[in-house]
């Protein structure tokens, strides 16, 4: 489903990813783990072509993401195409990034209107389904403004699902969160877990990695230090920089 190949990115000359390779498999759950100014954010935004990569391929089922293949040449995708192609890939960012001016309904039938040209009848009907999904049922002409973190976060991804993407990226969706607020968010992620999204989610949360990731990737300095089940990375982790890191953590 998702393949990153060997991708180098710098900024100003300065190496952030050094040779990331990851899969996920359609269904599947991976977490990323590591410490800060590792590049997991940077890797997300490459996956979602937010950044352009140095080098190295990104590949969601047969298209590259960012480029269109003609022969043995790669051509970049002109913004419109970066656009069809980013509603197969929906975004949750740890900061809620609601349109402030629009509705919650608004907010979430935007893209699928805007992007898909879909009918804002079948839009907001699928839209009300969405919000029952993520438990805000009846808040769909709520301003962001007037709703917690939590359920602005549960209208992110909401929003996100809207596009029926292949693949859900979070980049730490909870740590912007009040304590109180974090625990009905990591629900409605289990629950799409559950239903068998596919998703690649950096975080923290070392019990929800534990409980619901397939495999959980930990990663230091642009590289991938380690890869495993959950319980082999989170339990028996064979690196130091990766026993450290637990250790601040847990
Ligand atoms: P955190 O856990 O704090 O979110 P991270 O693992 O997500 O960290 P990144 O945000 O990917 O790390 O950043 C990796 C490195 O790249 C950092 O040193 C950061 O300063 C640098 N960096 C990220 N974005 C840019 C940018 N647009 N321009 C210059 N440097 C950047
Ligand atoms: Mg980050």
């Amino acid at each position: 489903m998702l393949n990153v190949i060997n991708v180098h990115k710098s900024f100003n000359g300065i190496p952030v990813l050094k040779g990331v390779s990851l899969r996920v498999k359609r269904g599947e759950v991976l977490c990323i783990l590591g410490p800060s100014g590792s590049g997991k954010s940077t890797l997300l935004r490459s996956v979602n072509h937010l950044e352009r990569i140095d080098t190295g391929a990104i590949l969601l089922d047969d298209s590259y993401v960012g480029y269109r293949r003609a022969g043995d040449l790669l051509h970049e995708l002109k913004p419109n195409d970066v656009a069809d192609q980013r509603a197969d890939i929906g975004m949750v960012f740890q900061r809620f990034n609601l349109f402030s001016h629009l509705t919650v309904l608004e907010n979430i039938v935007e893209a699928p209107i805007g992007v898909r040209h879909e009918s804002r009848t079948s839009a907001e009907a699928r839209g009300r389904e969405l919000l029952t999904q993520v438990g805000l049922d009846g808040r769909e002409d709520s301003y962001p403004s007037q709703l917690s973190g939590g359920q602005q976060q549960r209208v992110a991804i909401a929003r996100a699902l809207a596009m029926d993407p292949k693949v859900m990226l979070f980049d730490e969706p909870t740590s912007a969160l009040d304590p109180e607020l974090v625990g009905e968010v990591l629900a409605v992620m289990r629950s799409l877990a559950t239903a068998g999204q596919t998703m690649l989610v950096v975080t923290h949360e070392i019990g929800f990695a534990r409980e619901v990731a397939d495999r959980v990737i930990f990663m230091d300095d642009g590289l991938v230090v380690e890869e495993g089940s959950a319980a082999d990375v989170l339990t028996n982790p064979r690196h130091a920089r990766t026993r450290d890191f637990l250790g601040k953590v847990l």
